[in-house]
Formats: C-alpha cells, sequence, structure tokens
C-alpha cells in the first residue's frame, strides 16, 4: 500500500557525518537517496547492524550521490534485507562504487577474521557486516545515469544528476515531485578545486537536504600546494616518514596529483611515493577514464600515478615498512578507522621522526580524529600504542565547501527554500549553521533526529 501523502524521514546521517540515507515516500514511488554506513563511534557503528525502521521491500529505488562508504555503503545490506529495485548513479561513481564496496566487503571479512583469530572480540565469533559475495549480487542491481538531462521516474517524479565538485562523479539530486523542487546537496564541493569543476549553480528549491560537516569553520586560505611543500619539507629535515591517511579513491589521485606538480617545480626533492591500496591503481584507472568529469588533460591525468609505487599485496606493505629511505606514503582509509594505514600507524606511530598528515575531515570517534585532538595513545587490533609521530592537519585540501561555500551557494536561490533540512553534520556545526542560514537567507532550518519523518507536501 502506498503513501498517500508525501513525506522525508531521515534514516541516517542526523547530527553526525555517517549513514545517509534519506527516504522520500510519495504516492508513486518510495525513493531511497543514498545508502551510507555509519561510522566512527562504536554506537554508531552498531546501527548498521539494526534493523531499519521500515520495510525495505517498499523501497522502489535508490540514487546514490557519490562513492564515499558513509553514501554507499550500505547497499548490500540493504540487498541482503530484501530490497530488489535499481541503484542509479552516474557512471564514475558506479565504478567508484564497485571497488569501494568490494574493499569495505575484504576490509570486513579480515577484520572479524583478525578477531576471531587474536581472540580480542567480545562477540563470539566476530561477523563481517557483508563479505564480497554479497557485494557482487548487489552490483547486478546497478544502473547508471547522466546525460545532464532529466531522468523520469513516475508520472510526477523526475531528477537529474548535477555535478557538485565534491569527488568525482559526486552529484547533486535536484528533484521535481508532484510539482515542487526537493534539492539534495550529497556533500558539497569547493569553488576552486585542482581537479573538479565547481558546485553546479541551482536557482530553485522548495526543500533542501543540505550536508553541514564545516557548517561552523570556514577552510584557511593557504593553497593546499603551499601546506603541503610545508609538511613535505618538514618531514625530510627530520629524516622521518610522511604518512597521508587518504580516502583511496578521489582524495588520493588529488594528492598525488599535488606531489607532483610540487616534484616538478622542484619545491620538494625526488622523495619516492607511495599509494598502498589494492584499488588505488583501479581509482586511477577510472580516474583517466572519465575526462568529462574533471579539469585535468589527458596528459595530466596520466602523470598523477606515473611517479607513485602502487601497492596492491598485503605483503609489500611490509616492505615498504622496510625501506629505510624517507618516503610519503599514502594509505586508506582517510579517518583511520580502519585498512593498510593502520599498519603503517601501528610501526611508524610510535616513532618521533614520523609525520601523520591528516588532510580530510576527521569524525567523531575515530582514531584520526583522537589524533587530531592530541590524543597519545590509540587502540590498534585490540591492544594500546603510544603515538610520538608529529601529527600535523591541513584543511585546505578539504572537499567540503566550508561554512562561506555553502551559504554563497544557497544564495543562488531566487526564492527562499520554504524548509531547509540540515544533515551531515556534528550537532554544534549544525547549530552554528542553523543560525547562520536564518540569519542571512532566511529559510526556515530544521535539524532532523535519527528516523524522524516531515510531511513535504
Ligand atoms: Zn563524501
Amino acid at each position: 500500500m502506498k503513501n498517500q501523502k508525501i513525506s522525508i524521514q531521515f534514516l541516517g546521517a542526523t547530527q553526525t557525518v555517517t549513514g545517509s540515507k534519506h527516504l522520500l515516500k510519495t504516492p508513486e514511488l518510495t525513493v531511497l537517496i543514498d545508502c551510507g554506513l555509519f561510522q566512527g563511534i562504536k554506537s554508531l557503528r552498531l546501527k548498521n547492524r539494526e534493523d531499519l525502521p521500515i520495510n525495505v521491500k517498499e523501497i522502489d529505488i535508490v540514487i546514490i550521490t557519490h562513492a564515499h562508504l558513509d553514501h554507499c555503503g550500505y547497499i548490500p545490506v540493504l540487498v541482503k534485507n530484501g530490497f530488489k529495485g535499481q541503484f542509479l548513479m552516474t557512471p564514475p561513481t558506479r565504478d567508484l562504487v564497485e571497488i569501494i564496496l568490494r574493499d569495505s566487503a575484504k576490509i570486513q571479512e579480515e577484520d572479524a577474521k583478525r578477531a576471531n583469530d587474536e581472540g580480542f572480540t567480545k562477540h563470539e565469533p566476530a561477523k563481517p557486516l557483508y563479505i564480497e559475495e554479497d557485494v557482487e549480487k548487489a552490483i547486478k542491481q546497478f544502473e547508471t545515469r547522466y546525460d545532464a538531462a532529466w531522468i523520469h521516474l513516475s508520472e510526477n517524479i523526475s531528477f537529474q544528476f548535477l555535478k557538485n565538485g565534491h569527488i568525482l562523479g559526486s552529484a547533486f539530486i535536484d528533484m521535481k515531485c508532484y510539482g515542487k523542487k526537493i534539492v539534495f546537496s550529497g556533500d558539497i564541493g569547493r569553488q576552486n578545486s585542482d581537479l573538479l569543476a565547481p558546485p553546479t549553480i541551482i536557482e530553485d528549491a522548495d526543500y533542501l537536504i543540505m550536508e553541514s560537516t564545516y557548517g561552523d569553520r570556514l577552510h584557511s586560505n593557504h593553497s593546499p600546494l603551499d601546506d603541503l611543500e610545508h609538511a613535505i619539507i618538514a618531514t625530510l629535515e627530520k629524516g622521518g616518514n610522511l604518512v597521508i591517511p587518504s580516502f583511496a579513491v578521489g582524495r588520493a589521485q588529488e594528492i598525488m596529483y599535488l606531489i607532483n606538480q610540487l616534484k616538478e617545480q622542484k619545491r620538494i626533492p625526488p622523495v619516492p611515493v607511495y599509494l598502498d591500496s589494492p584499488m588505488g591503481a583501479d581509482a586511477t584507472d577510472i580516474f583517466l577514464n572519465h575526462p568529462n568529469w574533471h579539469k585535468l588533460n589527458s596528459k595530466e591525468a596520466y602523470l598523477v600515478s606515473r611517479h607513485v609505487t602502487i601497492i596492491r599485496d598485503f605483503h609489500d606493505t611490509f616492505k615498504v615498512l622496510k625501506t629505510e629511505r624517507t618516503k610519503i606514503i599514502i594509505a586508506a582509509s582517510g579517518m583511520l578507522t580502519g585498512g593498510r594505514v593502520l599498519t603503517y600507524l601501528k610501526e611508524y606511530g610510535p616513532l618521533h621522526d614520523n609525520t601523520f598528515l591528516l588532510v580530510g575531515y576527521q569524525g567523531e570517534g575515530t582514531r584520526g580524529r583522537a589524533l587530531q585532538e592530541g590524543l597519545k595513545e590509540v587502540k590498534l587490533y585490540g591492544k594500546y600504542v603510544d603515538i610520538h609521530a608529529e601529527i600535523v592537519s591541513i584543511e585546505s585540501m578539504s572537499g567540503h565547501a566550508d561554512q562561506k561555500e555553502m551559504l554563497d551557494w544557497m544564495k543562488n536561490f531566487r526564492k527562499i527554500p520554504s524548509k531547509i533540512f540540515l544533515v551531515h553534520g556534528e550537532p554544534q556545526a549544525q547549530d552554528i549553521f542553523r543560525v547562520k542560514i536564518q540569519d542571512e537567507i532566511g529559510a526556515e532550518v530544521i535539524i532532523p533526529e535519527m528516523n524522524q519523518e516531515f510531511e513535504l507536501i
């Protein structure tokens, strides 16, 4: 039985930055926008294992804004729980989501195995949320759309993907629904990215579902090249290693591009660079395969990774660790919640002459946030490790618009949206942003709570 009214229910990313899932219920279709995983503190991670407060089989279609796990990492669970419809996404997003989910399954299987082998799990036995087989099954339901035109889902519902400058393939969802416009921001990117075009201007929205990661902050106006040069030179002078925790997809390519620029401009010596990620090479190929989705010409795109040694095999990580020469290592995950960067944290974290450079947002409850806040001890694989390496954070490379960039983008609306829902932000950022939007845009701002539902039309 379909809904009689049009409403939106927030099933994640409410007063937190992960787990994006926004459910639009209408008389014709029930549409889920994003299908993300909760990450960070344990109480959040445990939500991935709870049933959604809805009947999954009632969802008709899922639209994905971009290929970060907090927006797509729950896809295999949704399929396991009975969703049979399509996942719509742009072509680069599809390519990236495939490798990201395969990697996510692998990490979960490895972590569960390690927890069971080493006996540090309190739950017996530790079980992965999903395995590679679940991912392969889900991928069969993927469909790509992008012709910069309206995609008709039903008589009264259509939408278009509009580039939003956050990562390769990322897009706003600009939706017409029963004569009203509903815009989902996804994660909104920067005005002056080296790799991506700025977010598309949208002039009308009746309802805006808006991210708010940096709702309380302005990024520095340093150039990312200067910040990166400074961090690299400082580490070289100490004779240590520079580890850059990073999403292997999108962000890693940007870092490789910038390091190459520094080398070409002779601002840093020809220091060896490693991308330790089984999916890093694939992600770099995907970059080359979608030239219309970034600013680099084919030669520049090719040069992004030519100076980098890509480590696929887990055993080679130990060879890299043993290399005595000073080096730069880029490894996932970006918030040190899992992945190969943890091996580097375990080995290089206790030594003074090494540096960990945090270039992206560090969510609440993650090891990245703990290090950023000066914690000198982290728990890794069930054991405490003392951290003496230098921890440096730079904001100039952020993939998220800051408060001013988001407000400037919203000021393009010709008429004030009747409601703006703030999602994907921590409480303090959201509250400051709410006041700022009310003062500068004049719209009604709502900060939804988990599973809260609002009637729209
Ligand atoms: Zn994102």
